[in-house]
């Protein structure tokens, strides 16, 4: 399952950053997924409930915030929305765009428990 890779490697990429300083737990992270990163929101959120099972993160809240899609047309710069993988530019109809936002899947900000 893809989901459970990428949980995985967010426990793994927390625990570096808790160990680097020096925290032995973590009371919130917040990620950014972008709707076209390829990333089912809900399976990963499943996934997560089981990777941080003994982990740092186990007690931590989650915050999963989607980035929603937006691209810019090549043709005449209007920017939109897309609907679907390929969506024509709807002021001009060209077929190509370039990504503005919304291939995110990054760690926003991890927040340790205070000693
Ligand atoms: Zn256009």
């Amino acid at each position: 399952m893809h989901e459970l890779s990428i949980a995985m490697n967010i426990v793994e990429i927390v625990e570096e950053n808790a160990a680097a300083a020096n925290c032995k737990a973590v009371s919130e992270i917040d990620l950014e997924i972008g709707s076209m990163s390829g990333v089912v929101i809900e399976a990963l959120q499943f996934a997560l409930e089981e990777a941080v099972k003994s982990s740092i993160m186990e007690s931590a809240r989650i915050n999963i915030h989607e980035i929603s899609a937006r691209v810019k047309c090549i043709a005449c710069a209007h920017e939109f929305e897309p609907e679907d993988i390929i969506t024509p530019c709807p002021a001009c109809g060209h077929p190509y765009s370039d990504d503005i936002q919304g291939r995110e899947m990054k760690i926003r900000r991890i927040i340790f428990f205070e000693e």
